[in-house]
Parts: C-alpha cells; sequence; structure tokens
C-alpha cells in the first residue's frame, strides 16, 4: 500500500516539475563553449551562431561594445580605454559575468534568427571532461542567468563523437581526438560513457605561441597572436610537405624596433610547432596504453576519430598515424562536431538524455 502511494505520490510531484507539455514548449538549443569559438545549434533549425568566444568592454564604463566576430577584429589593436576579453581558458570559464553576457548575446541572436520564443530555452552545454565541479556548476550558473530555464551539461568528447557519427551507445571502443584552441581532449569511449581520458593543455593557442617564440629567438621578429595564427593556417603541418608553402611573416624587428616582413616557409612553422606536436602524439600513445585490451581491436579496426580546429593542421592525421599505426579520420566539418553532437542529443532528447552529466 505503502509502495502504491509512494508511486503515486512520486508520479504527481515528477508531473508538477516536469510536466512534458510545458517542456515542449520550451525550445531547446546547444551550445558549445569554446576557448576559441563558441557555436549555437537550435532543433529544427542547425546551427545559427558560430562566433570567436570574444568580448569588447569599455574599461571604464564597463559597457560591451562588441562580441564574437567584430570584438576579435579589435584584439591586440585596442586602444587603452577597450579591452577585448576572452571569457574562457582552457575550456572553462574564467570570466564569469562576460560568459554570461556573451551567452545572452548568443540567445539574443537565435530569437533574432528564430521564431520567438515564449519561454525561456533549456540548454545543454558542451564542457570539457576535465572541468571540475566548481567548473561545471559555473557553467550551469553562467548559462542559466544568461536566460536559460534549464541547463544541461555533455561532455566534448562524447558530444565531438556524435557528431562524428560514431555509434557511441555500442560496446565497441570509439577513440576521439579533439584539437580545439586551448586543451586537446583524448577519449576513449564505449556504452555512452569515457572509459579512459586526457586532456592536455597543448592546443591551437599553444602552437601560436610556439611560432611568436620562434620569431622573436630565431628571426629577431616581434609578432602578435594573430599573426602567429594565420601563418599556422597558411604554411603550418605536422610532417614534411610535397609542396613547398611561403609566405610573409609581419612585426617587429627587435634589433632596430622597425617594422619588417620575413619570407618563411613552412620548414620554419613545423620547426617552430615540433616539440608541441610531439607531445601532444605522445598523449595519444599514452591514452592507448591505458585503454582497456578488450577495446584495442574496436580501436583498431574503426581508426582514431580527430576533430576540432586543430584537426585541420596539415598532416597532423599522418603524423599520428606513423605513431600509433592506427588510421586516423579526420571528421567532415571538424570545427563544428561538438555542437552538432549536441543537436544529435536534443533532437533525439528522450532517446539520449542518458549521455548527460547527472547534475
Ligand atoms: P575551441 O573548441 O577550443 O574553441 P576549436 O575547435 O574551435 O577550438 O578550434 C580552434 C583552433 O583551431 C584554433 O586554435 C585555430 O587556430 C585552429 N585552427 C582552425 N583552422 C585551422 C587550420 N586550418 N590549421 C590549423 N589550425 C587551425
Ligand atoms: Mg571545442
Amino acid at each position: 500500500m505503502k509502495k502504491v502511494l509512494a508511486k503515486k505520490f512520486h508520479f504527481s510531484l515528477d508531473m508538477i516539475r516536469k510536466p512534458k507539455w510545458f517542456n515542449r514548449l520550451s525550445p531547446l538549443i546547444g551550445i558549445d563553449l569554446g576557448t576559441v569559438n563558441s557555436l549555437v545549434y537550435v532543433s529544427g533549425k542547425g546551427i545559427v551562431v558560430n562566433e570567436p568566444s570574444v568580448v569588447a568592454v569599455n574599461k571604464k564604463t564597463g559597457k560591451i561594445l562588441a562580441i564574437g566576430e567584430k570584438a576579435q577584429q579589435m584584439l591586440g589593436k585596442t586602444p587603452p580605454n577597450i579591452l577585448a576579453i576572452e571569457p574562457l581558458i582552457n575550456g572553462v570559464i574564467s570570466d564569469f559575468e562576460t560568459t554570461e553576457q556573451m551567452v545572452k548575446f548568443f540567445l539574443r541572436e537565435v530569437k533574432n534568427k528564430t521564431t520567438h520564443f515564449f519561454y525561456r530555452p533549456r540548454v545543454i552545454v558542451s564542457i570539457p571532461m576535465g572541468a571540475t565541479a566548481v567548473e561545471q556548476k559555473s557553467a550551469r550558473d553562467a548559462v542559466r542567468n544568461a536566460g536559460a530555464s534549464d541547463v544541461y551539461l555533455v561532455y566534448e568528447p562524447i558530444a565531438a563523437a556524435i557528431g562524428a557519427h560514431a555509434p557511441i551507445k555500442q560496446a565497441i571502443g570509439q577513440f576521439v581526438v579533439d584539437v580545439g584552441g586551448g586543451t586537446t581532449e583524448i577519449a576513449v569511449i564505449s556504452l555512452g560513457g569515457i572509459v579512459v581520458a586526457k586532456s592536455l593543455q597543448i592546443a591551437g593557442n599553444r602552437l601560436n605561441k610556439d611560432i611568436i617564440q620562434f620569431a622573436r629567438e630565431k628571426l629577431n621578429l616581434l609578432i602578435g597572436e594573430r599573426s602567429a595564427e594565420k601563418a599556422k593556417i597558411a604554411l603550418g603541418s605536422a610532417l614534411k610537405l610535397e609542396d613547398r608553402l611561403e609566405g610573409f611573416l609581419r612585426g617587429r624587428d627587435l634589433i632596430d624596433g622597425l617594422p619588417r616582413e620575413i619570407l618563411i616557409n613552412d620548414g620554419h612553422i613545423r620547426k617552430a610547432i615540433h616539440r608541441s606536436i610531439e607531445t601532444l602524439i605522445a598523449s595519444i600513445r599514452e591514452v592507448l596504453e591505458k585503454t582497456p585490451p578488450e577495446l584495442l581491436p574496436d580501436i583498431m579496426h574503426r581508426g582514431i576519430i580527430l576533430t576540432g580546429g586543430g584537426a585541420l593542421l596539415r598532416k597532423l592525421d599522418k603524423a599520428i598515424e606513423e605513431s600509433t599505426q592506427i588510421k586516423v579520420h579526420v571528421i567532415d566539418d571538424p570545427l563544428t562536431a561538438v555542437v552538432r553532437g549536441a543537436g544529435f542529443i536534443l533532437e533525439n532528447f528522450d532517446e539520449h538524455q542518458d549521455l548527460l552529466i547527472e547534475p
């Protein structure tokens, strides 16, 4: 009798807390809050926001001047009264209020680009595996303060694997490497969960720093982050290329203090980033060494999934293949994998909510 009552009571409580009809009215969206890029996916619409994670504020008044692309163009070029803030560091929130403002701006963009919301949206947010409980709470709070009704979290490699169409719920080992801006996340996934993982702070931003250091030490040239990023994308590679690439590196000559441009080639960039690439690959091997042997045949058969913006570095896949003897697949559109994965979860919410992190 008691059991029946409890069941009944629980049932009615559930109805009050989460009436399904109410949830259905509140739209579901997915947000990939990345160190470098933030993306938003709206159910039925696809990706509606894809912007750099940068906010420009007036130092004196605290007023926000620009967010995303417009703010990024100001990075490193701001007069003293303007501050360009990158509110996430290594995938986790370092500036809470600015992140909240940025998410608020994205939610407004979503509202402008879609039919009007009657209710506050429910949001799935991807977070790195290494995020602590406090950092997870901070992500939940920032997104809720920005206007979400419910916030659900999903680990980035899980979302990335789904974005790569990997059958992650089966008892098959999936090896995922997401090379982002702040961190590289390496994970082995099976039965919808993470079996072994490693997160390291060698990713796109570190490669840019390597190039800045190389230019300073070997070329006596002081260059900014944006120039390093451009050189990496134009000339960067993890292994020797068939065709030589050349381009100019522009900055300040450290000897006479004057502006200068130096003609460099892919070899220079390769040398600059060589050690970071080696460390990244060593970490992949480390995760392979810790992978339960039962999953290794699957991984050998299915290969390594490479995603994130860093996956676009020329021949990174080949360098990983050479070192691990395992085939590497760079997925289509690696920069959007995580948000597309979050999108897939929200579009099949009842089926896949077990992939979300328990609050
Ligand atoms: P995050 O999720 O951390 O925001 P992303 O997955 O959006 O990172 O990837 C951003 C990183 O990808 C940046 O560091 C950027 O320099 C790098 N990236 C983008 N395109 C390329 C490319 N063609 N070659 C090398 N790196 C790239
Ligand atoms: Mg990312």
